[in-house]
């Protein structure tokens, strides 16, 4: 383990949600386009509280995505203004919770604030957490060149480059055609 538990948790989410761009699905489309993208990738990572299902709640967590990639590859000290501003603008105010199966985590808005704040304060909280371990460099772009996919390496060597299997894979590929060609 890296960060807390439920930090490492919402850094999985950030990256999923900011890989659902066109840019770095395998589809190549849009996977955050619908009221249905949005309920199922709440659902795979059993994000708690208010839903409203409808066309603004997508628009601003549309909004709340390209947020999130902007702060996802900031320098330490970039980072920290944005984060304070984030949770002032939001008016965090964190606190321990426990529901469901889950054991003690942190919240720092009301189960009935709008979805996007909820998803916005809560990244700028596990974000705090990285930069006070001073591991921003975790949170990393994708390194295949035609990838916008972001990844947060948790990994115990700190060596992964790749948002996906699929990109390591095509990456590795490419690599081994250059290669090839070079020597014949
Ligand atoms: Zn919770
Ligand atoms: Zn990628």
């Amino acid at each position: 383990m890296f960060f807390a538990p439920d930090t490492e948790d919402v850094l999985d989410f950030d990256a999923a949600i900011v890989n659902t761009v066109a840019g770095a699905t395998r589809s190549g489309d849009d996977e955050l386009a619908t009221r249905g993208q949005l309920a199922a990738l709440m659902a795979t990572f059993r994000f708690s509280g208010r839903l409203d299902g409808d066309d603004a709640e997508l628009d601003d967590v549309r909004r709340a995505r390209t947020r999130l990639r902007s702060l996802w590859t900031l320098e330490r000290d970039a980072m920290v203004p944005e984060l304070n501003a984030l949770l002032a603008g939001l008016h965090a105010v964190p606190r321990l919770e426990r529901h469901d199966d889950l054991g003690w985590h942190v919240h720092a808005t009301a189960q009935d604030a709008p979805l996007a704040d909820r998803i916005l304060v809560e990244a700028a909280l596990a974000l705090v957490d990285v930069v006070r371990t001073d591991e921003c460099g975790r949170l990393r772009a994708c390194a295949a060149d035609d990838c916008e996919g972001v990844l947060v390496d948790l990994s115990r060597n700190g060596s992964k480059r790749f948002c996906s299997v699929r990109c390591g894979n095509r990456m590795n590929m490419l690599a081994f055609r250059e290669r090839r060609a070079a020597e014949a």
